[in-house]
C-alpha cells in the first residue's frame, strides 16, 4: 500500500486538478492519480479561446500546467499509475492501480471522456489542424469555410446544425441511408440551405498534409470514391467516458456516464463524480472546472460530517 489520504483524484484533466486545487488548500490530504500526462482531452487541441479570463486565448499546454503547478502549491500529490477497480473498506475506499494500491476517505472521479475515433491514418496528426471532435469548442475557426460532419446521432446533426451558424456550407457524411438521430433533428437538417447529405458514404481518407484540404469518400452501395474539398472535418461518432473499470461499482446511465446528485455525490458514500465523465456534463474546460471544484466542496463536507458521527 503506497499510502492513506483524505481524498484521492482520479484523473488530472481540468476536472480533477481543480477538485485538488481546492481540497488541497482545504488542508485536506489530496493525490491525484493520472494514467497519462497531467491535462485531459483538451491537451489535443492547439488552442483555447473560450476559457473564460483568456481573452487573447491561451495554449491548453500552458492552462493546464498552471492548474498543476496550483494543486501541487496547495499540496497535492500527483502519481503516475492506472486505477484499475474500487472497493469499500469499512468506511473508507481501497483504490487498486497497476502500480500500487491506495486508501482514502472519499473519492473523485474525473476520467473524462474520449471521442470515438474513425481510426483514419491522419485522423489523430491533423487534429488542430482541421479535424476536430467538437464543434462548441472549435466551430468559430471554420468561419466562411465549408466542412464535413461525420455522423448520424443527435450529436452529429446537432453539430451540424451549429456550424451553419460559421461556414458557408456543412456535409454531413454518413454511413447509412437513415439518420438514428430524433425526427424534429432531421427536419432542421432537411430545412437548412447549407447543410448537404451524403449518404451511404464513408471517409476513407483525409487529404492534406499539413491541414485538413478534402476527404476521399466512398459511397458503400455503388463503391464510387470521389474527392470532396472541405477545411475541417468533425468526427461525430460517439463518446466513450472512461468508466468502464468502475462497471458494477457505482451507477451509470446507458452511455456509461456516471450518475450524480446535485452535490456531485455518486449513489455510493464517499464517492464524487466530476467532469466528462458525469452524465450531461458539456464537455467544456469551464464546466469541467465547475463541476470538479463543486466536488470538491462536497466531499470537504462529507469528511467534516464523517468527524462529527
Ligand atoms: P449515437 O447515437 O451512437 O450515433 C453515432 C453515429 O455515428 C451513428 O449515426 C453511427 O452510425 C455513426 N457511427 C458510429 N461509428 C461509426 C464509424 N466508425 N463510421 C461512421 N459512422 C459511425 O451517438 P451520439 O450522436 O453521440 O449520441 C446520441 C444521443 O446519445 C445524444 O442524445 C447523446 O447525448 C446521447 N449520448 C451518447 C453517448 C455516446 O457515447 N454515443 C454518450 C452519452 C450520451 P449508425 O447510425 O449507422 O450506427
Amino acid at each position: 500500500m503506497k499510502g492513506s489520504y483524505d481524498v484521492i483524484i482520479i484523473g488530472a484533466g481540468p476536472a480533477g486538478l481543480a477538485a485538488a486545487i481546492y481540497t488541497g488548500r482545504a488542508r485536506l490530504k489530496t493525490l491525484i492519480l493520472e494514467k497519462a500526462i497531467p491535462g485531459g482531452q483538451i491537451m489535443l487541441t492547439d488552442w483555447i479561446e473560450n476559457y473564460p479570463g483568456f481573452p487573447e486565448g491561451i495554449a491548453p499546454f500552458e492552462l493546464m500546467d498552471n492548474f498543476r503547478k496550483q494543486a501541487l502549491r496547495f499540496g497535492a500529490e500527483i502519481e503516475n499509475d492506472e486505477v484499475q477497480s474500487l472497493e469499500r473498506k469499512g468506511k473508507e475506499w481501497l483504490v487498486h492501480g497497476r502500480r500500487d494500491d491506495y486508501l482514502a476517505k472519499a473519492i473523485i472521479i474525473a476520467t473524462g471522456s474520449t471521442y470515438r475515433r474513425l481510426g483514419l491514418e491522419k485522423e489523430v496528426r491533423l487534429i488542430g489542424r482541421g479535424v476536430s471532435y467538437c464543434a462548441t469548442c472549435d466551430g468559430a475557426f471554420f468561419r466562411d469555410k465549408v466542412v464535413a460532419v461525420i455522423g448520424g446521432g443527435d450529436n452529429a446533426l446537432t453539430e451540424a446544425l451549429f456550424l451553419t451558424k460559421f461556414c458557408r456550407q456543412v456535409y454531413i457524411i454518413h454511413r447509412r441511408q437513415t439518420f438514428r438521430a430524433v425526427r424534429i433533428l432531421q427536419e432542421r437538417v432537411a430545412a437548412n440551405e447549407k447543410i448537404v447529405v451524403l449518404w451511404n458514404s464513408v471517409v476513407e481518407e483525409i487529404l492534406g498534409e499539413n491541414k485538413v484540404e478534402a476527404l476521399k469518400i466512398k459511397n458503400v452501395l455503388n463503391k464510387e470514391e470521389k474527392i470532396l474539398p472541405v477545411d475541417g472535418v468533425f468526427i461525430s461518432i460517439g463518446m466513450e467516458p472512461q468508466s468502464a473499470f468502475l462497471r458494477g461499482v457505482v451507477e451509470m446511465n446507458e452511455w456509461g456516464q456516471i450518475k450524480v446528485n446535485r452535490n456531485l455525490a455518486t449513489n455510493q458514500p464517499g464517492l464524487f463524480a466530476a467532469g466528462d465523465v458525469i452524465e450531461d456534463c458539456p464537455r467544456q474546460v469551464a464546466t469541467a472546472v465547475g463541476t470538479g471544484v463543486a466536488a470538491a466542496i462536497a466531499v470537504d463536507k462529507y469528511l467534516s460530517s464523517l468527524e462529527t458521527n
